[in-house]
């Protein structure tokens, strides 16, 4: 595509304009603002910068030039929203090059599979028995539908043939993990005679599904395999539909299993999301930080000594999260529960978990005889593992402080076992953090208010120099996608990782509460600054951070110290 004819077309239409056919624009100092056409928005959170030709919304993270918005709004493609716009101008283009993504072929593959499978539980015969199979279990069918549930016919063909009737390619039922190559060639069906869980994204697209049999044959799970859309260790099932509740109370419930999940959000505890059959991982918890301050481990009865550090709680701490524990006092799984009593008897569950430590603690005297020396130092050990995953420095102090208190050991014994336990993490975590990461998101703030600065961003911060390996990709993908089209548009970067797209909005929320910024200065600051100066002045400004994680715990310290008094 010609970069000047681009140019032209752009120049030739009015942002304003465009926009404010679909909503109603408001003057708000040298922008004008709305309420976002993509997503449910309660307040104005959608700005248009007349002066630069750009949207951004600070609520879901759309953002991009007028071409990105047309093809949001009207669901073109690049090539047609720009063929649109010329048309609208009165420019003539000739034909332009069109490159399919991969990713949007596969989103289209899963979503094709998706109406396949509901459409057989639904409406066809063959779904009958997993039908009754829900209304057994006590499944009403809008949950089934909310949750877009569907059944895989006992056929080695269906869905291949109903895709191919789609257009879908072969190579990308694959790619999906939708389809399987037989052992003498050939492609069958790779789900067969199963109930499905289409699994979504953070923003509710199908990225893979997961498939139950109705009898005892094994096995009786299988999942989509990793695919560059499905990466089980990302996902959290059920979020899609738990971010509004989970973005208000900044709190989320963690349990396993799809269908505790769909029970949950049944009965209306729709901050509930489940974790793939995975521990929690590093990726759960970023996604969760985003939203929420505080995250709630659900356990079954029993098992939650056995299971809590498997299923990777401490990762939790890292993020600076509030980690508390909750399990359930009778039935196997919060499906069951759900089913058997009242929603106030799980709010009660709920609102009686403990914090991290205060469980970990008991679980420690239980396991650990705390009478013997050995006792008490294999106890001090296990909490000491959690301890050093905190980050904040004040937050670890109060743990030492309990644990030393709890144990009767001498705090500066524990404080020393932290250190030891701590050296390699602590160093790898802290050091270069802090400022490398507000440079980061400065540069990025940068390029998206401020394309025509772009070429300058690039060529002094190339994604190599970026500290924060997502913030590195969507430089990479903003510096691509500008340099092959001269326009800029979140929702390309999007595709490629729903986590991107958080990481944007955690900048534009940051660059927002910066205020009016003067960008040229902003860029030549950073490229001119002694970096290791401002590292040291920098790290100085962030020792009063606060201790957001362990608030609970802090206070229950204080409580205990005045109560010893
Ligand atoms: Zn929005």
């Amino acid at each position: 595509m010609l970069q000047d004819k681009l140019s032209q077309i752009k120049e030739s239409n009015d942002i304003v304009e465009v926009v404010s056919r679909h909503v109603p624009l408001k003057r708000s100092g040298r922008h004008y603002k709305a309420l976002c056409p993509f997503h449910p928005d309660k307040e104005p959170s959608f700005y248009v910068n007349p002066e630069r030709q750009l949207f951004k919304c600070f609520g879901c993270g759309a953002a991009g030039d007028i071409i990105a918005f047309v093809m949001k709004i009207d669901g073109l493609t690049f090539v047609d929203a720009v063929k649109e716009l010329a048309r609208r101008a009165g420019i003539e283009i000739g034909e332009i090059s069109k490159s399919e993504g991969k990713t949007s072929a596969l989103l289209a593959a899963n979503e094709t599979a998706a109406i396949f499978y509901g459409k057989v539980l639904f409406e066809e015969s063959e779904g009958s028995g997993a039908l009754d199979y829900l209304k057994k279990r006590g499944i009403p069918e809008n949950v089934a539908r909310k949750f877009r549930l569907g059944f895989a016919p006992d056929s080695w063909k269906a869905l291949l043939d109903f895709a191919a009737d789609k257009g879908v390619k072969i190579e990308t039922l694959l790619e999906a993990g939708l389809a399987a190559e037989g052992k003498e060639g050939g492609h069958y069906d790779f789900f067969r005679n199963r109930l499905i869980f289409p699994i979504f994204d953070y923003a509710g697209k199908v990225v893979g599904f997961g498939g139950r049999v109705l009898d005892d044959s094994l096995p009786k799970y299988i999942n989509t395999k990793e695919t560059p859309l499905f990466r089980k260790s990302s996902i959290l099932y059920g979020f899609n539909f738990a971010r509004p509740k989970v973005f208000e109370t900044r709190t989320v419930v963690v349990t396993e299993g799809y269908t505790d999940v769909m029970r949950a959000h049944e009965k209306g505890f729709t901050q509930v999301v489940a974790t793939l059959g995975t521990a929690l991982t590093e990726d759960h918890a970023r996604l969760i930080r985003r939203y929420a301050d505080s995250i709630t481990v659900l356990f079954d009865a029993d098992t939650a000594g056995k299971k809590a550090t498997s299923r990777g709680v401490e990762v939790l701490l890292q993020e600076s999260l509030n980690v508390k524990i909750a399990q359930l006092p009778a039935e196997k799984d919060l499906f069951d529960y759900l089913s058997k009593f009242s929603r106030e008897e799980f709010e009660k569950v709920l609102a009686s978990c403990e914090d991290i430590f205060d469980f970990s603690l008991r679980i420690a005297r239980e396991k650990y005889d705390t009478k013997t020396v050995r006792g008490t130092s294999e106890a001090v050990d296990e909490i000491v593992s959690l301890i050093r995953m905190i980050p904040d420095k004040q937050t670890r102090d109060i743990a030492i402080d309990r644990v030393s208190l709890q144990f009767g050991v001498d705090r500066r014994e524990v404080a020393m076992s932290v250190k030891r336990a701590n050296a390699p993490a602590q160093r790898e975590r802290t050091a270069p953090a802090p400022v490398t990461l507000y440079r980061d998101m400065d540069i990025l703030d940068i390029i998206f208010t401020r394309p025509d600065l772009i070429e300058r961003a690039r060529e002094a911060f190339p994604p190599e120099s970026f500290q924060d390996p997502e913030l590195s990709e969507i430089a990479a993908a903003a510096y691509k996608i500008y340099g092959e089209r001269g326009s800029l548009n979140t929702d390309d970067i999007f595709a490629k990782n729903e986590n991107l797209r958080n990481r944007l909005l955690q900048v534009f929320e940051y660059g927002r509460n910066k205020g009016e910024r003067d960008y040229e200065a902003l860029l030549t600051g950073w490229s001119e600054t002694c970096e290791s100066k401002k590292i040291r002045s920098q790290l100085k400004e962030r020792s009063h951070k606060d201790a957001s994680a362990l608030g609970g715990i802090k206070e229950v310290y204080e409580r205990r110290k005045v109560t010893k008094h």
